[in-house]
């Protein structure tokens, strides 16, 4: 696993401690528990400073007796979010290379539910180019009809700060 977003000690003693790589809640995703990470004695402090420069959590556990495992071994679980690194952390992972983007969960911004028209905003990346972040805002005021448009992650950040001072305006406030 060469892909991992961090790298342990390269050893060839015996394991002493397993360590639990977990991924924190990262907006609409829930934490999950991503990989065990195998250290001696002597690296088990190193393994989890490198896990945790990488925004991982770590938990240590005692190695069961029965368990042979090398210092370094990482074993990723398959349900995880480092197993498939194709995908940015907050993609739901649902047929991107079909639809040709990745998308997070839309986030709804419809604070009494009675609004006339459904505000939801998601991350988007389109799988040609992964290094650009998108924002998109999807509106609707009819079921089944959506007017999503996609800005640039900063020109959605601008937004937010130019509704927040709107609404300071509104309000009578001073910043
Ligand atoms: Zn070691
Ligand atoms: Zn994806």
């Amino acid at each position: 696993m060469s892909n991992l977003p961090f790298t342990l000690p390269n050893c060839d003693q015996p394991a002493a401690v397993r360590i639990e790589v977990y991924s924190p809640a990262n907006g609409p995703q829930r934490g999950s528990l991503d990989a065990s990470v195998y250290a001696c004695n002597q690296h088990s402090a190193d393994a989890e400073t490198a896990i945790q420069a990488a925004q991982l959590t770590t938990h240590r556990v005692p190695l069961a007796p029965d368990v042979n495992r090398q210092c370094g071994h990482v074993h990723v679980f398959p349900t995880g979010r480092l197993a498939n690194t194709d995908h940015p952390a907050w993609c739901d992972r649902q047929n991107c290379a079909g639809r040709l983007e990745h998308r997070s969960p839309a986030l709804p911004a419809n604070p009494t539910g009675g609004e006339l028209v459904d505000v939801r905003v998601a991350l988007v990346q389109l799988t040609a180019a992964p290094t650009v972040t998108l924002i998109e805002i999807g509106l609707t005021d009819t079921p089944g009809d959506t007017d999503a448009r996609v800005f640039p992650l900063g020109q959605a950040v601008a937004l937010a700060y130019r509704v927040l001072e709107l609404n300071d305006v509104a309000k009578g406030r001073q910043r």
